[in-house]
């Protein structure tokens, strides 16, 4: 089997990087991609409403199968990709397939991070990347019981909404005093996490875990924390963070550091062979969020179409999607060195900050009414552009 453009991962990246292919017009050979997942690419990025029952399957949908029909891309569900020749310009699936390529390019992404805690390797603990983790925590869910939550970031966060709307008792453990205290300030994570609390979720900060106990089947029974308390857990869900799939490009002796090494055209270091999205690390930055990789996947389309183009780094801008709850941020948060604009109306549980630099925006965090946050965002873009 021969394809001029082999995509290995059918994740995020990868859909967006095809879509991006055909609508500029400019590749015209054969596209295979090669997924490790049953489905063909989903919205990854929905699995937390997902997962709160908040949308349906289909909302996940982001190329139907007659899509690549019409387009002519074959897909590969179900098979993941085992081995990489990069000099003899093939690879080994699964399934035992064969599949030469004139380029590669790997979209593999991310796993789940489970740190090496005793008891990690119980049943009921698990990561939240994947549609089969939604539908894990949905069975675990519909026989209620408790749930912890190890890691009070984004995804964690989701996850204990969503699994707290499917009834489970859920308490989010978050290491430093604050929650997404890589996002927010002190302040409004306070006004986050009385939120929460008033839902009915606990949030434990300052929570170091000890390790997680099981029954004699094997089954997570309590996380047991380093001060000693003991919570009940029937399910646990890790969100400490994400550890990017290099494993191939490794065995295939690709140039490696935390992730895949790329240069500004998402080369790696074999000349035919690219890397985008979360498994790809560009100088020292590797990736956790769509908007950079939105911006990777176009320029690696004009490259493989033949047109120049190069990867800039940019901030990006975060949201949290539960429902209920508006909050943004962008940029430095707590700036050193930063003269601050704030606002609170705690009657409407309104909260702004802004960050300034010689008289130049450099963070800003919102709680409470957004609206403002995507102008925040482009001025702030556009004086470090100017700077
Ligand atoms: C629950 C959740 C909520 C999120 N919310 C947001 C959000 O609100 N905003 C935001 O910007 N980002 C969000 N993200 C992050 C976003 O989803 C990721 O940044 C994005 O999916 C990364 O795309 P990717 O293609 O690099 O990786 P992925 O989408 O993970 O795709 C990689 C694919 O490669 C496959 N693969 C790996 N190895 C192989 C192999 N050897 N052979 C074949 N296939 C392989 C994997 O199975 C996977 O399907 C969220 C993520 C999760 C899990």
């Amino acid at each position: 089997m021969h394809a001029e453009l082999v995509i290995v991962g059918n994740g995020m990246a990868a859909a967006r990087l095809v879509q991006e292919l055909k609508q500029g017009g400019g590749f015209e050979g054969r596209i295979l991609m090669i997924g490790r997942e049953p489905r063909p690419a989903y919205n990854r990025v929905l699995l937390s409403p997902l997962l709160a029952g908040e949308i349906e399957d289909q909302a996940l949908e982001l190329h139907s199968t007659d899509w690549y029909e019409e387009q002519g891309i074959e897909l590969l569900c179900d098979d993941p990709v085992m081995a990489l020749e990069p000099e003899r310009h093939r690879l080994y699936t699964g399934s035992g397939k064969c599949i030469y390529y004139d380029q590669l390019v790997l979209a593999t992404g991310s796993n789940s991070s489970l740190p090496p805690l005793p008891g990690i390797d119980l049943n009921g603990v698990m990561g939240f990347r994947t549609w089969q983790d939604v539908e894990v925590m949905r069975e675990a869910a519909a026989k209620g019981g408790n749930a912890v939550v190890i890691g009070g970031g984004l995804l964690g966060l989701e996850a204990a909404e969503g699994l707290r709307k499917l009834g489970m008792c859920t308490r989010v453990l978050q290491r430093s005093d604050y929650l997404l205290n890589r996002q927010l300030d002190r302040h409004a994570a306070g006004m986050l996490q009385q939120t929460l609390e008033g839902r009915g979720l606990e949030i434990i900060t300052n929570a170091g875990v000890e390790c997680l106990q099981g029954n004699e089947a094997g089954q997570v029974t309590q996380v047991i924390l380093k001060d000693g308390t003991a919570l009940p857990a029937d399910l646990a869900v890790v969100a400490a963070g994400v550890t990017p799939e290099t494993s191939l490009a490794r065995a295939a002796e690709l140039d490696c550091d935390r992730a895949i090494r790329v240069d500004a055209e998402l080369r790696t270091s074999a000349v035919d062979i690219f890397a985008i999205g979360e498994c790809c690390q560009f100088e020292d930055n590797t990736y956790g969020l769509v908007a950079p990789i939105w911006r990777q996947a176009r320029v690696l389309a004009q490259v493989l179409s033949g047109e120049s183009d190069l990867y800039v780094e940019q901030p990006v801008a975060t949201q949290l999607k539960v429902s209920g709850i508006s909050l943004f941020s962008c940029g430095e948060i707590d700036a050193p060195n930063a003269s601050v604009v704030e606002y609170h109306d705690p009657e409407v549980g309104d909260y702004r900050k802004l960050w300034l630099r010689d008289e130049k925006l450099v963070g800003a965090v919102l709680y409470g009414d957004t609206r403002q946050g995507n102008g925040y965002f482009e001025q702030l873009l556009a004086e470090r552009a100017e700077a």
